[in-house]
């Protein structure tokens, strides 16, 4: 059972003055699920959440974040810049890019922010631009495939990012002779983990790696980055992961691993985007057309512009007829949007209330990587975004995009009369 955090008569009565498609966000789910994640990691004294701003980039969502103790996870300059402008840099932004251009390195220095080098190819750059800084970060990717408990999770040797083992103990040690003096390690090995056994095997991965390091190194790390990975349950059946065990597995390789190795004093990190915000965030979206041909299809307002997750990887996400939530799930709907691409379907062969027109659909877990991966195929416009305060109350934190926002970048558009 997945249940919306908004009724339909606040969404009947939100619609009136803020008309579908939308994203919502629960900034008291928000709130709570940070300090769950921030008690969980309470035994590590420098323990820090950088949130990824990619999942869901709104100064509103990154202020309560930011007053619940949370920094940015920034790789881009437009993200660099809207943590600036909350207020978040210095320490508190973690720059893990890749593919990172000259001037975004030169931007991160600038604001203070700990540079997460994805390459060894980097250190140069960096040289060039802004020099070598005190306190560095260097990406670790294993090679080959990522198991726990023999379970394929992932394919670390296929991905693009991160250094080898041999160029990240090169790293450090020109790092080291060149004026770096505080350092870390991050990996990032698998993506929507749902098992709390994720952080604590990649943990006891980057531990003994530290350990090894400062053997063969001399550096003695002074941050460990989980970064992001770990899943929410989308799927209703699905048991998410608990954070609290998370944390206490964490704890438990730390002290296996880095303290009888003299390291009892490193910082944990983590970079959650998709945990920190994804259960919290609604799509919601009207049904507008119904289409009886080979299959049963309800067209929406909401299209793959606005949530591109299940055209893009085939994703599950839940869906709610709000007013039927206790209605039988006796119809068989493809769900879909305008646009003109077959995998325009939010759900296929979903067993749903029957739909009537006018009715609103809640798309569940669009809090993180989902308004944001919207664009603008076909002309479709971004949608707005909305908080619900903990007080009940609605405010607006970004408004819909408009045709004028659209035509603005080209060329030649404006000259000619419509
Ligand atoms: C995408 C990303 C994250 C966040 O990942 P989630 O799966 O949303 O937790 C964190 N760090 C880096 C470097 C990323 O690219």
């Amino acid at each position: 059972m997945k249940t919306p955090f908004v009724t339909k008569d606040q969404i009947v009565s939100i619609a009136e003055k803020y008309p579908t498609p939308f994203h919502i966000y629960d900034e008291k789910g928000i709130r709570e699920n940070a300090r769950k994640m921030q008690a969980a990691f309470a035994w590590n004294p420098g323990f820090k959440e950088y949130f990824a701003v990619k999942a869901t980039p709104n100064p509103t969502i990154l202020r309560i974040l930011h007053e619940e103790g949370c920094g940015t996870d920034c790789s881009s300059l437009a993200e660099l810049m809207m943590s600036e402008k909350c207020g978040i840099v210095g320490k508190e932004i973690m720059f893990s890019s890749n593919d990172t251009p000259p001037e975004e390195f030169a931007y991160a220095a600038k604001l203070g922010a700990t540079i997460n080098l994805d390459d060894i190819t980097h250190i140069p750059m960096l040289e060039e631009v802004c020099g070598i800084p005190e306190r560095i970060s260097c990406r670790f990717n294993p090679g080959g495939f990522f198991e726990i408990s023999n379970a394929i999770m992932d394919n670390p040797g296929d991905a693009k990012y991160g250094m080898t083992r041999d160029q990240l103990l090169e790293a450090y040690s020109y790092l080291a002779a060149h004026g770096a003096k505080e350092f870390g390690m991050h990996a990032f090995l698998a993506s929507n983990t749902v098992t709390n056994d994720y952080y604590p095997t990649l943990a006891g991965i980057l531990f003994s790696l530290a350990v090894e390091i400062k053997e063969k190194t001399g550096v003695a790390l002074s941050f460990i980055n989980l970064s992001g990975g770990i899943g929410i349950p989308y799927k209703p059946d699905q048991v998410g992961n608990d954070i609290t065990a998370i944390g206490e597995g964490v704890r438990k390789v730390y002290e296996e691993i880095l303290v009888p190795a003299g390291m009892g004093n490193v910082s944990i990190y983590t970079e959650s985007g998709r945990f920190m915000m994804a259960p919290y965030g609604h799509l919601v979206t009207k049904a507008i057309h119904e289409k009886h041909i080979y299959k049963e299809y309800i067209g929406v307002d909401a299209c793959a512009a606005n949530l591109m997750r299940p055209a893009m990887y085939g994703a599950y996400h839940h869906i709610t007829v709000l007013g039927k939530e206790d209605a039988p799930c006796d119809h068989t709907y493809d769900v879909t949007g305008s646009l003109c691409e077959n995998n325009d379907k939010f759900a296929i062969d979903r067993q749903l209330p029957k739909i009537d027109m006018g009715d609103y659909l809640v798309i569940h877990d669009t809090g993180a990587h989902g308004f944001a991966m919207g664009y603008n195929y076909n002309g479709r416009l971004h949608s707005a975004e909305l908080l619900l305060r903990e007080d009940g109350s609605v405010v607006e934190i970004r408004r819909p995009e408009t045709v004028e926002d659209y035509f603005a970048t080209l060329n030649g558009f404006w000259d000619v009369d419509l």
